[in-house]
């Protein structure tokens, strides 16, 4: 499931990816992790982004648009992932758009988080992050608690609550701003290809977590499976065409898997843009592994 999910700072975008991670078995693909991560790699990649850091600029699109293209290539981003903090404007999503075209990777949906901006500002102004473990607590929910209940996990002393200087109630409503400048207009973007869901995502994180489940589960009916029947349809008409009618049902099946296997294989080199025409070279890979039996 390939899932962008768009909303406010506040609306729980951050806390939301991680709950979906955990149950749908994907990657949450944050740019901001990508980033330091390059940075601390010290890939060419990397290199141009800390310089543009240390500079005071803004990273370029091209770069953040390389770093997920060379993250949505590794292996636990096959079975979909969550994009988080990108994009943030219509020409960042056209962007996205082409990318996820020539990787033949789609979204299946954009989910909007829907929250009040009364709510927003509460949310945001009574955030609090611990200096030693990095950890979000908020002030404005039963979590300030759990920050005196549990030891730190750096320190194993209290945790060392700190509020991040954007958080504080000046900066969030020019943060608000600058989303309903640059981001709202996304909605738009999404809701013509038909990718848009919107969800209520005031009230208690779970309550919101299962409206999102709700959301996405109701999708795969409308969208995925012309999408995955297209793809895995021509590879076991063909592998039937080379099995005897009255081979074991056993074997047609296995036969299927391995042709299935190798044209998951194909697509993904393809994506990678290694092979061309990769159709003949997987058919003759298959048939030398039958040769093998
Ligand atoms: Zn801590």
């Amino acid at each position: 499931m390939r899932i962008i999910l768009l909303g406010p700072p506040g609306s729980g975008k951050g806390t939301q990816s991680q709950r979906l991670m955990q149950r749908e078995h994907i990657p949450q693909i944050s740019t901001g992790d990508l980033l330091r991560a390059a940075v601390a790699s010290g890939s060419e990649l990397g290199r141009k982004a800390k310089a543009a850091m240390e500079g005071g600029r803004l990273v370029e699109d091209a770069l953040v648009l390389g770093m997920i293209r060379e993250r949505l290539r590794e292996d636990d981003a096959r079975a979909g992932f969550i994009l988080d903090g990108f994009p943030r404007n219509l020409t960042q999503a056209q962007a996205l758009e082409r990318l996820l075209k020539t990787l033949r990777q789609p979204l299946d949906a954009v989910v909007q988080l829907e929250v009040d901006n009364a709510e927003l500002v509460r949310r945001i102004s009574g955030r609090r992050t611990c200096a030693d473990c990095g950890r979000v607590f908020n002030v404005s929910t039963s979590k300030a608690e759990l920050s005196e209940s549990e030891p730190c996990s750096t320190t194993g002393l209290p945790h060392r609550l700190i509020q991040r200087p954007d958080d504080n109630e000046a900066t969030v409503a020019e943060r608000l701003r600058v989303y309903e400048e640059k981001t709202r207009p996304l909605i738009e973007f999404y809701r013509e290809r038909g990718l848009l869901q919107t969800i209520d995502a005031e009230g208690e994180v779970a309550e919101v977590t299962e409206r999102l489940e709700r959301a996405l589960h109701a999708l795969p009916r409308v969208a995925a499976p012309p999408r995955r029947a297209a793809k895995s349809r021509k590879p076991r008409r063909a592998a039937a065409r080379r099995l005897p009618k009255r081979a074991p049902a056993a074997k047609r099946k296995r036969a299927a898997r391995v042709v299935r296997a190798t044209a998951a294989t194909r697509v993904a080199r393809a994506a990678a843009g290694r092979v061309r025409g990769g159709q003949r070279r997987t058919r003759r890979r298959g048939s030398a592994r039958r040769g093998r039996r």
